[in-house]
Parts: C-alpha cells; sequence; structure tokens
C-alpha cells in the first residue's frame, strides 16, 4: 500500500513542521524528495540527509514562494533539474500574522496571501505543464479548519486557505482529463512552531471544541499526504480532508 517507489516530490516549506513530517513521510514510502525551504539551510540538510539515509535521491531548494511567478518558476526547475520530474507537489509553506479584523494592516494582509494563496496558485501553475506532458500528477494544498469554519484574529489566514480550496476544485477539475489530481488536507490545531506561540487559553478553546479532545501531530497530516499522493488515491480528487480531530465536519 502507498509505495511510491520511482516518484519525485517538491514539498514547499519543508525544512520543519508539517512540511519536514510530509518530505519524511513520502521518502519513507520510496519517494525521492526536493525540499524547498525559505531561510534555514541548515534545517533543510538535516531533512534531505534523513531522506538520503533512508535510501532515497534529495536536494535542497532555496526559496521564496511568496515572491510571485518568476521564484516559483526557478523552484520548479530547480527540482525538476535535480530529479528528472515532480510527481507529486505539496504546497505546505504557510504563515500566520494574526490581528483583530479592525486592526489588521496591508502588511499583514498581503504577507499571508501572498505566502498561503498566491504562493500555491503560482507554484500550481509551474507544476501544469511538465505534469501534463507526463499525464499525470499529484497536488496537494496545505488548507486549514480556519478556512473552513473562520477564526477570530485570523481574517487574512482563513481567507488565504478558504481561497485554496477554490483553487484545489479548480485545479481538480482544470487538470484531470490529464491525470492530475489535487485535494487539500484542512489541519486542525497541530503542535509546530506555527502553533507554539499561541496563548494557552487560544489552544484550550480550539481543543475544547474538538470532538477527540487533543491536538494532532505532525505525522497524522503527514499520513494524510501519503494517502493522497499514492495511486490508491487515484480516484479521488477536488477533496478537502479534515486531519482535525472533527472539529469541522462537512458534508
Ligand atoms: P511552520 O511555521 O512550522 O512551518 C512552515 C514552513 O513554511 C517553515 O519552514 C517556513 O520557513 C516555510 N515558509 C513560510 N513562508 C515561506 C515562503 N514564502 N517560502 C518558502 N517557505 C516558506 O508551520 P506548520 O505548522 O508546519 O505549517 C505548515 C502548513 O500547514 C502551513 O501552510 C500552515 O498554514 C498549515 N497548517 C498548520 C496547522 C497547525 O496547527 N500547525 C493547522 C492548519 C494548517
Amino acid at each position: 500500500m502507498f509505495d511510491l517507489t520511482g516518484k519525485a516530490a517538491l514539498v514547499t516549506g519543508g525544512s520543519r513542521g508539517l512540511g519536514r513530517a510530509i518530505a519524511l513521510a513520502l521518502a519513507g514510502q520510496g519517494a525521492d524528495v526536493a525540499v524547498n525551504y525559505r531561510g534555514n539551510a541548515a534545517a533543510a540538510d538535516e531533512v534531505a540527509s534523513r531522506i538520503t539515509s533512508l535510501g532515497r535521491r534529495a536536494v535542497t531548494i532555496q526559496g521564496d514562494t511568496a515572491a510571485g511567478r518568476e521564484a516559483c518558476e526557478a523552484i520548479v526547475r530547480a527540482a525538476l533539474d535535480a530529479l528528472g520530474s515532480i510527481d507529486i507537489l505539496v504546497n505546505n509553506a504557510g504563515i500566520t500574522r494574526d490581528n483583530l479584523l479592525m486592526r489588521m494592516d496591508a502588511d499583514e494582509w498581503d504577507a499571508v496571501i501572498d505566502t498561503n494563496l498566491s504562493g500555491p496558485f503560482w507554484m500550481t501553475r509551474a507544476v501544469s505543464r511538465p505534469m501534463m506532458k507526463a499525464r499525470s500528477g499529484r497536488i496537494i494544498n496545505m488548507s486549514s479548519a480556519a478556512g473552513r469554519m473562520g477564526n477570530p484574529g485570523q481574517a487574512n489566514y482563513a481567507a488565504a486557505k478558504a481561497g485554496l480550496i477554490g483553487l484545489t476544485k479548480t485545479t481538480a477539475r482544470e487538470l484531470a482529463s490529464r491525470g492530475i489530481t489535487c485535494n487539500a488536507i484542512a489541519p486542525g490545531l497541530i503542535t509546530t512552531d506555527l502553533t507554539a506561540g499561541l496563548p494557552e487559553a487560544a489552544t484550550e478553546a480550539l481543543v475544547g471544541l474538538t470532538p477527540l479532545g487533543h491536538v494532532g501531530t505532525v505525522d497524522d497530516v503527514a499520513a494524510a499526504a501519503v494517502y493522497f499522493a499514492s495511486d490508491e488515491a487515484r480516484y479521488v480528487t477536488g477533496q478537502v480532508l479534515g486531519v482535525d480531530g472533527g472539529i469541522v465536519m462537512g458534508s
């Protein structure tokens, strides 16, 4: 099950947190992995060396996915040059800049939209040509429960993550005939650096709303990515999978 031998994956923001866990989980199932990172080369190198110790090829690619079309195209080119193909793209890179709506400034709005929505758009656009040529591909977008239910203090983040669901469904419809699937994962509260700064009261409130009653782990999310990346998920596209302890129950 879920054998990814011979596949090449590109994971954005792959040096820590969910991206790191996804990169390692894909490699654990046999994939070669290009680890995109923005600033922390040492952390990306550590992920790459773990991947190579699993017997897979790994490359680290510095690049800012929020920097627009050319930056994203350069990341994709570097991954193609190093690995020969991109069978799996995981649009994982994301940030928060929380503030109440009435206090949120343009920088906070723009940074989150640029990173969490425009980045995945340009990355998807850049991989679509090689994937269409190959007549196969897997695109996995990291949305969030916040994008499905809203979250006070996260107008920018929730809007970007909801937009990413629209991008996921449209990509799924446009590329389906070429054998490419596109799905989204919508995690709830997962312990990473991103959520480490949350006030304890906010964490407790979210856990209180979560039927399973606890936060999730990066491995819970990585397992969903492995599934979407696999051949076994060939008949699944345009879907949003909540890995969220049940905090959102969509129809
Ligand atoms: P994290 O902050 O630990 O990791 C995010 C990674 O993305 C970092 O390595 C960061 O450097 C990278 N990154 C940010 N901007 C980038 C850019 N412009 N270019 C390249 N890389 C960039 O956060 P995480 O918790 O691992 O989150 C990963 C993804 O999962 C994000 O999209 C986040 O919104 C989403 N998510 C996280 C949670 C959670 O509870 N942790 C919940 C829902 C969704």
